[in-house]
Parts: structure tokens; sequence; C-alpha cells
């Protein structure tokens, strides 16, 4: 796929002076950032953690804020509650808008950042620890996205230190691991504001640049039959897992991954003892698609599941396709030719990549907004006890962002 993605081969435009010194500015703050990490990484706010994640937003919110940026919270919608873990808590995070544009009609950058972690808040991984050498560091959610952040805190405070004029806002939500259910029409409504949009999820494991995502939904397969006691009056039950089992392995024929269209099912729920022929059994299952046409050929498929109400057994068939796919657009290849272009004249490399992966940029380009969403810091491991950071990744891509945010505030379109 890389091919495609042409590199370029002019050679790199220089940094302006005042680039230079938010540059500097930046390197001093090595220090601060990783510091800044550390508290961060250590305020646990997986598991939809409402004090951390409370802590965590005000943190950021108040530095924004002492930037000058306006901010406003939306409250968070209902999520569906047949989704998987819809129940687990009753907290519905708001989504906080930071703003501080300038009154111009062009320039106008969205940064969208999640407060959100997937790690257990009372489990074992709760803080950052750096490697001999202090090139690394492992940490929950020190790379997805605390780091991200981090850096783009700083990367605004720098431009302010610096006096450049900027034209942004910051959005930070919490529910970017769990759907986006809660958020997504803050961020939708935002995104139409605005001319950029930058999302700050950790670059690809070779440090690329996501510019083509898949889209992605949840569904549910709920079978009813009728409860029976299996010795005494067998014959007059019906099964709701033996239909749970022809729906799954029907569905199971839906995929065709070369065609860029994914399903899968798991995990299922059926029954309550032995000797009862079960009459209610539940799948959950994830689906990932390359465009729209994809996502409607599997949303046919999983409709026709379904049987009539009064069906003996029934099928029903609930989903959420509610990340959209995010095909590379020339608007969005412009403004990753233009994070490029603002990486080489740091000496940096971006390349750039496809992946499998969602996250709110699909959302903010569905809603009509350029937009490029890996651009947080290097490392791996997402979503595993083992995720790490390449910490001089902290002091580089935070130059990167601060200087990409000036050159697009300074106007024009993303058509380069
Ligand atoms: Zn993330």
């Amino acid at each position: 796929m890389e091919g495609r993605f042409h590199a370029t081969i002019h050679s790199p435009v220089q940094l302006t002076e005042l680039e230079k010194r938010v540059a500097q500015d930046i390197q001093s703050r090595a220090h601060d950032l990783l510091e800044d990490l550390r508290l961060h990484v250590s305020i646990p706010t997986g598991g939809n953690n409402q004090a951390a994640i409370e802590e965590t937003r005000e943190r950021f919110g108040i530095r924004l804020q002492e930037l000058g940026a306006n901010s406003h919270m939306i409250p968070g919608d209902p999520k569906p509650d047949w989704l998987l873990g819809g129940q687990a808590n009753h907290y519905t995070p708001p989504t906080v808008v930071c703003e501080r544009l300038n009154g111009a009609t062009q320039g106008r950058v969205m940064i969208a950042g999640h407060l959100d972690t997937v790690h257990d808040p009372n489990g074992d991984f709760l803080d950052l620890s750096i490697a001999p050498g202090g090139k690394t560091a492992i940490g929950p959610g020190c790379v997805d996205m605390k780091g991200g952040l981090v850096i783009a805190v700083a990367a605004l405070e720098a431009l302010e230190a610096c006096g450049v004029p900027a034209n942004w806002t910051f959005t930070m939500n919490a529910d970017e691991e769990t759907g986006t259910y809660h958020s997504e029409r803050a961020l939708r409504d935002e995104s139409q504001k605005h001319d950029f949009g930058i999302a700050l999820e950790p670059a690809l494991p070779g440090g690329e640049l996501a510019i083509e995502r898949v889209g992605s939904g949840q569904f549910m397969i709920e079978t009813q039959g009728k409860s029976a006691h299996v010795g005494r009056a067998f014959t007059e039950g019906v099964s709701a897992v033996v239909a749970l089992a022809d729906c799954i392995s029907r569905s199971a024929r839906f995929p065709d991954p070369q065609r860029g269209k994914i399903l899968s099912i798991g995990p299922i729920k059926g029954g309550v003892a032995t000797n009862a022929v079960p009459d209610s059994a539940y799948a959950w299952g994830n689906v990932r698609f390359a465009d729209e046409s994809i996502a409607d050929e599997l949303s046919v498929e999983l409709d026709a599941l379904q049987t009539a109400e009064d069906a003996m057994p029934r099928v029903i068939v609930r989903r959420s396709f509610n990340r959209p796919a995010k095909p590379l657009i020339p608007e969005t290849e412009a403004l990753a030719l233009r994070a490029r272009e603002v990486a080489e004249s740091l000496g940096q490399k971006l390349p750039f990549k496809s992946t499998g992966g969602v996250c709110d940029g699909n959302i903010m380009q569905d809603a009509g907004l350029p937009t490029i969403d890996t651009l947080g810091v290097r490392g791996g491991g997402l979503h595993t006890k083992d995720e790490w950071i390449d910490l001089t990744s902290l002091v580089e891509r935070c130059q990167l962002l601060a200087i990409l945010i000036a050159r697009l505030s300074a106007g024009g379109s993303a058509a380069l």
C-alpha cells in the first residue's frame, strides 16, 4: 500500500527564525514533558473512572484557559444499552471544548484528544516506569494517548510563549476507547466549525502517519426460543442456543478480508442450566469495512438473519456502525503532505500508511473535516500491559505539532 503515498522530492522548507525559536523553546521543555507524562500516566482514566477523568480534564483545561481559551462542556449522549459492557456503569462523560479561535474564517485547527485509556484503574499497571538508559518507558496510556495530550498542550504553550499566533480549538472526550457514543455529536459539531483536524493518536509502529482507515461497527444477535425440561418435555422446547449457532455459522461466511470486509463474532452467551432447553442466547460482534458500500453489504446480510416477530425461534439483530471508513481524500493527503513538510523542516521523517484501526479521526473526517489522526507520540504495545513510549518522541513530536499548527493557522485551505 505504501507505494501509493509518494514521497516528497523537493528539498526541505527551511524553518523560519520564529519557528526555530519555537523548536528551541520545546527542546528546553524536555524535562517538563517527561514529568507531565509521568503525572498524567499515574492518573488512572481507564474503566470510565470519573474522578480521574475529571482531574485530567481539569488539569489540561486550566492550562488551555491560561492561554486564553474559552471552555465549555457538551453533555454526553446516552449509549445503546445492548452494546457489550454498555451498562457497566452510569457515568456519561461530557466533552470539553477549549476554544481559542482568532476570528479568521480559515486556518482553524481542531485538535482532538481522548482522556480515557483501556487500562483497569484498580489493576497493577498504574505508573510510568522508565527503562534503564532513559530512552523508553512503559505505562498505562503512555502512548494512547497521554503522551499525545501532554505534547499538544505543551505545543500550544510554546507557541504562546514565542508569540506565534495560532487559531485552534482543543476538544477532549473520555469515551474514545469504548466507541465514542457519548461524544460523537460534540465531535461532529466541532468538526464542522474548523478547516483542519488533528487527532493525537500514537504514530503507527514505524513512526508512520495513518492517512486512511477502515470503518467499524458493533452488533448483537439475540435469539429467543422456548424453555422446557430436557428430560420431561424436550420436544416442547425450542433452543435459542441452536438458533444462535445457526446464525453464527451463517454469518461466518460474510467476511471477505481481501475486499476489506471483516466480521468477527464473540463473546456469546446462552442458557442457564444444562437440564433446561435455553430460551435466550446472545452473540456480540464487530465489523470492519473498507468503505460504505461494504458497510451496506454487511448491514443487509446481518439484517437478513432476522425473523418475523412471531417466529419461533425468533432472531433479532441490533447494530451500530458508528465509525465510518476514513478513505484517503485529496484534502487529507494535502494536509498529510503539509505535516511531512514540517517534519522534513525539522530533519524528521514522516512516512504514510493505511491501518485497520479506527479512531475519532474517522468521525471528524466523516463530518467534513480533513483530518490526520496519528500526530501523537511514538511507541507500541497499545492496549496491553507492555504499552511503551519512545521518550525521544516527546520533544520531536511536540515540535512537529507546534510548527504544523502555526503554519496551518497562518491560513490557506488544505489544498496546497
Ligand atoms: Zn487512542
